[in-house]
Order: C-alpha cells, then sequence, then structure tokens
C-alpha cells in the first residue's frame, strides 16, 4: 500500500475510508451564541452539548474536522488514565481523586449514549483496559493503584497473569471500558451540529480572537460574533499572550502507532507504566482484525519518526506474528505541568474566552469531561472540578524551571 512519507495523524488507519462531508470555509461576518475554534474531539463535544442546551454555535477549524490529534489516536475511552489514582490522591486529595475518576467513568457511558441517540456509527466496543509491568519491583504500587481505585469507587482490580505474551508481574484492570473511531465519532457529531443556526466551517484558520461583552473571532476571509468564545485547538492560536501563556503551563509530546494486520487472539486494551513497553489496541476494522502497537513518545523536533516506527512493528512481528504494518501514523497531544487538564477562562481576567487542553493523551474521556465544565459555565452553573482544572493554578514564572526540566526528563524517556 502506497503512504505518504510523512506520517500525520490523518494518514491513521481510523480515516481510511471514512467519508467526511466538506464543509464551507467562513466568509463574511455572522453572529451565534458559542464560536468554537478548532474541530476535533474536544471541539465537537462542547459544541454538541451546547447546542442540546438551546445555544448556536459556530465551529472553525483550519483544516478538515477530525484530522489532527483526534485522528491519530489510539481509540480508548477509559477513565483508567496510567497509574493516576495513587497520584492524584497523593497530590490533590481523595476527593479531588474521586471527582476525576467519577466523571471519566461518566462520560464512558455519556458517550455511548450519544452515539446510540445520534445513531453514529463508529464502532463503539465495550472492552477492559488494563494497566500492566513486567518489574517485580512495581507489583506492590501496581495493588496499591488498584485498591485506590476501588475505594473511589471505580471497577478496578488487581491481577497477576494476563493474556499478553510479556513476562507481566501484574496488572490493574478496569472493566467495562470502550474503544472506538474517534474521527467517526465527531464526523456523526458535526452532522448533528451543523444547521438551525449553527455552523461547522472548514478551512477556516483563527487568526483573532477579541474578548469583551460580546466576543469577536476572525479569520483571514470572514469574522464571526459571539457571547462566548471557546478554544479547542490544545495551544491558543490568539492572542500572542495566551499561546506564550499556554506554552509554559503545558508542554508537547509526539507519539507513535503502527496497525497490522493481525490473526486474533487479544480482546482487550493494555497500556505500560514501565519505560518502553507499547500501547496494544486490537480493533476491527472492515471486517479484518488489526492489531496497534503504540508508544515510544518523545518531545517534538527531537526523535527520528522512521526508527520509532520500526521499533513498534518489531514489536508486533515479535509479540503478535503481525504482517508488516499497513498504517503508519504520529500524533501530538499536550500535558500541563501537574498533570491535569487546562479547562476554564483563557486568562484569570478574559470576560468570556475559555479553553480546553492538556489532556494528556486520554483526551477521550477528558474532552468530553472538559465540555461539561465549559457548557456549565456558560450557563452560571460552578462544575464540581472547575476549580481542579482551573489552569491558572499553575503560574507561567513558577512553571519556568519545571517545564524546563520536564522537556529534559522527557527527552530521555521512551
Ligand atoms: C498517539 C496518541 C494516542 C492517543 N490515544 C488515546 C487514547 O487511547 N485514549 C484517549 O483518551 N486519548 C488518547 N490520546 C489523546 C487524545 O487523542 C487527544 O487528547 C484528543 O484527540 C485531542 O483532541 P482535540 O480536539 O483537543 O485536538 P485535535 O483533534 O488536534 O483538534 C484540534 C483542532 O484544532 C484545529 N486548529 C488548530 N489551530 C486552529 C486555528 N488557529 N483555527 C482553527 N482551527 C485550529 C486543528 O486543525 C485540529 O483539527 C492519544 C494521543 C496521542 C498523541
Amino acid at each position: 500500500m502506497n503512504k505518504p512519507s510523512s506520517y500525520y495523524s490523518y494518514n491513521s488507519l481510523w480515516n481510511d475510508q471514512l467519508f467526511k462531508p466538506d464543509y464551507p470555509q467562513l466568509k463574511g461576518e455572522l453572529e451565534v451564541d458559542v464560536v468554537v475554534v478548532g474541530g476535533g474531539i474536544a471541539g465537537l463535544t462542547v459544541a454538541y452539548l451546547l447546542k442540546q442546551a438551546g445555544k448556536t454555535v459556530a465551529v472553525l477549524e483550519k483544516s478538515k474536522i477530525a484530522n489532527g490529534t483526534t485522528a491519530g489516536t489510539t481509540g480508548k475511552v477509559t477513565s483508567q488514565h496510567g497509574q493516576v489514582y495513587s497520584q492524584l490522591a497523593q497530590k490533590f486529595g481523595i476527593k479531588s481523586a474521586r471527582l476525576y475518576g467519577q466523571h471519566n467513568e461518566n462520560a464512558i457511558t455519556n458517550i455511548e449514549s450519544m452515539i446510540s441517540k445520534e445513531k453514529i456509527d463508529c464502532q463503539w466496543t465495550r472492552v477492559d483496559n488494563y494497566i500492566y509491568t513486567c518489574k517485580p519491583s512495581e507489583v506492590q504500587a501496581y495493588r496499591d493503584e488498584a485498591s485506590m481505585a476501588t475505594k473511589l469507587g471505580l471497577p478496578a482490580s488487581f491481577e497477576k497473569t494476563s493474556e499478553l505474551p510479556y513476562d507481566v508481574t501484574g496488572q490493574v484492570k478496569f472493566a467495562n471500558q470502550a474503544r472506538f473511531n474517534a474521527a467517526a465519532y465527531v464526523v456523526g457529531l458535526a452532522r448533528v451540529v451543523d444547521g438551525s443556526g449553527s455552523y461547522i466551517f472548514e478551512h477556516s484558520e483563527v487568526k483573532h480572537v477579541r474578548d469583551g461583552t460580546s466576543c469577536t473571532v476572525s479569520t483571514k476571509q470572514g469574522t464571526i460574533n459571539g457571547q462566548h468564545v471557546i478554544i479547542a485547538s490544545k495551544i491558543p492560536p490568539a492572542p500572542l499572550l495566551a499561546r506564550f501563556t499556554y506554552a509554559l503551563y503545558e508542554y508537547p509530546t509526539t507519539s507513535y502507532i503502527v496497525a497490522s494486520k493481525y490473526a486474533g487472539g487479544l480482546k482487550d486494551m493494555h497500556i505500560s507504566t514501565d519505560a518502553g513497553l507499547p500501547s496494544i489496541l486490537p480493533v476491527e476494522h472492515n471486517g479484518k482484525k488489526y492489531m496497534f502497537v503504540g508508544g515510544q513518545s518523545h518531545i517534538p523536533g527531537l526523535g527520528n519518526a522512521d526508527k520509532r516506527l520500526s521499533k513498534l512493528e518489531e514489536m508486533s512481528q515479535k509479540y503478535f506474528s503481525t504482517d508488516k504494518a499497513e498504517f503508519k501514523w504520529k500524533a501530538m497531544d499536550y500535558i500541563a505541568y501537574d498533570d491535569l487538564p487546562l479547562v476554564g477562562k483563557l486568562q484569570p481576567w478574559s470576560k468570556n474566552i475559555y479553553v480546553m487542553t492538556g489532556f494528556k493523551k486520554w483526551g477521550l474521556t477528558t474532552s468530553y469531561v472538559s465540555s461539561e465544565i465549559l457548557r456549565d459555565t456558560i450557563f452560571g452553573i460552578v462544575h464540581e472540578l472547575s476549580t481542579l482544572y482551573y489552569p491558572h493554578r499553575l503560574s507561567t514564572i513558577k512553571s519556568l524551571p519545571r517545564t524546563a526540566y520536564t522537556m529534559a526528563k522527557k527527552k530521555f524517556s521512551s
């Protein structure tokens, strides 16, 4: 199969044979209640929730919808975001860890309901999710993670044996999680958002955003006025000061995935907390079985894509007896330096501009939770996670050394 030499998200298996209608480019002037910048899962989810709640919305996407990180995702819809619950409880307290877990768990059910209500064909499948380790020294930490997650009311258990062909010493299972084609889901949401006074615009790159009681968002060809603006483009494109602020609050990380035909055997989703071990997901696509093997994360600009993809392909062939990879791609996501999402006012002084970013490679549920927070905020309701996720809990000055340290550390990890 002929693949372009650059491995972008939009070359992923998820976009293979996915029909995407074309949306127009913004031209001239328009008025809606809420302008959303970015046509990935975050932008379309918040636009959908707002329209359901009675607002008119316009989504502005600089290229095509569902072509960014959302198309390059693995596709695991889970409240198990690595070994996160012991860390959250220790850093932010049990109450915060419980809120984080419950809202992400609820996100799975709510996404499922939206898919069913809107009849979105996106291969939604319920499966279990696991984190695994091959280190004997990690087993106790895994036991602790399972008991913490159970204490928080999450569907967790510790297991010693695994379906994986590795010498796994322990794993934490989260039961009844899900996988899906997030790009197809976004295309389905866009179909519902567009129309009745709401719009999707493609090839409409936002250049300027002006705050006020009425906000103005401009592209080269057009302008939209709205009472509120939500920035769902990862790093804010404008104003310049916001770009700078968020470049200090969060750092980017690139990861890779190879998808190869697979005879079958494995059924669940797996990710390791051990450096160098991959993320694993068996999927079905167009009636064929594929194995996704992902990982090899690094700070953008510091890694050799071909080398990293070859390494993943070798692992896939060695452990899962797969053919040569049919799809190879890379995608980028942002991580806040304290590991929590950044959701709320763009700047502390912003009147009506909001942001959601810092999804830490777990944006499929996190974007849903973040969308609920921003929908509630726009309706004047205080969401119980809004303080924990408030972006300006971080300080640009304080984050300077921490960001530099994190980037250096990440550079040397796999
Ligand atoms: C390799 C990898 C695997 C992952 N696997 C998982 C997983 O299994 N489970 C999970 O929960 N999460 C996973 N994630 C994370 C998840 O995929 C992301 O958090 C999520 O897709 C981000 O969605 P988004 O809408 O914020 O970004 P995007 O999908 O990138 O959308 C942002 C959009 O904004 C547009 N944009 C940018 N600038 C402008 C502008 N100026 N004007 C207009 N539009 C603009 C872009 O073109 C883009 O389409 C993974 C991430 C990576 C990198």
